[in-house]
């Protein structure tokens, strides 16, 4: 991407563009167009051999999961599933559930927890601040928000903004399954802890999932792991590394393995 373009997405995400300053009396030896660092002391983008799938990230698509009513659900009958949806407690709770939104033939699907008060309200995953600087994360890697799908772990708001619980996840994950199935993405982008442990079966750190890329089910999705935009909206020093997730994403959206 053109470096004037790149620092262009790069600010609309918020990420500041960090310039090595030299050291007192050295100005005359500061080169005239140094590197730009999107943060120092941030990681470069994982290196070639960093793109091998992780050798063991076992997924929701591998086993035969929680059967579900919507195993062989077109786009239109799995959206009326998840409307009539009562399977777990959370709907109870919630005003209605949000399926997701997007392009339903999306190269890279956007999966993120579950729906907040304001996606509560809307019934579209990812709006209000977070969502803003999801789409700006997206444009950053030149992507509008409508070329996308982006959905939730669970489609139904937990009470509180709490976490959904495992019974939760796994209640709802046919039709997260049966989305995937049906949109084809070339590429998952991961965001946030929730999502990361629910999708790879793992309680492994964030910050160790991401950087590398793991596989999901048996076509071998590739599935890359960032922070989730709410929390670089409190940790705003980790937009620097979610954009090195964001270009290992697009580099695999524009080299295939
Ligand atoms: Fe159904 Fe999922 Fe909502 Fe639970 S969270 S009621 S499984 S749609």
């Amino acid at each position: 991407m053109d470096e004037g373009v790149r620092r262009r997405y790069l600010k609309a995400m918020g990420v500041e563009l960090w310039e090595r300053r030299p050291p007192p009396g050295m100005a005359a030896q500061r080169p005239p167009d140094p590197p730009a660092a999107l943060d120092e002391g941030v990681p470069p983008l994982p290196a070639t051999t960093d793109l091998a799938p992780a050798a063991d990230s076992p997924s929701p698509l591998d086993g035969p999961g929680p059967a579900g009513p919507d195993a062989a659900l077109d786009w239109e009958g799995l959206r009326r599933a998840v409307r009539e949806c009562r399977a777990c407690g959370l709907r109870a709770g919630c005003r209605q559930t949000v399926f997701g939104v997007g392009d339903p033939q999306a190269d890279l699907l956007v999966i993120g927890e579950a729906p907040g008060a304001d996606e509560d309200r809307q019934g579209e995953p990812f709006v209000g601040r977070a969502g803003q600087l999801l789409n700006a994360m997206l444009l950053a890697m030149g992507l509008r928000r409508e070329q996308v799908f982006i959905a939730n772990v669970v489609k139904c708001r937990p009470p509180n903004n709490r976490d959904p619980q495992a019974g939760e996840t796994t209640q709802c994950e046919p039709f997260l399954r049966r989305q995937i199935e049906l949109i084809e993405p070339r590429v998952i982008l991961s965001v946030g802890r929730v999502s990361a442990h629910s999708l790879l079966k793992t309680e492994v750190a964030l910050g160790r999932l991401r950087g590398q890329v793991h596989r999901l089910g048996e076509p071998g999705i590739p599935l890359v792991v960032t922070y989730h935009p709410a929390y670089l909206l409190r940790s705003p020093e980790q937009k620097g590394r979610a954009w090195d997730d964001l270009q290992l994403a697009l580099s695999l959206l524009q080299n295939p393995a």
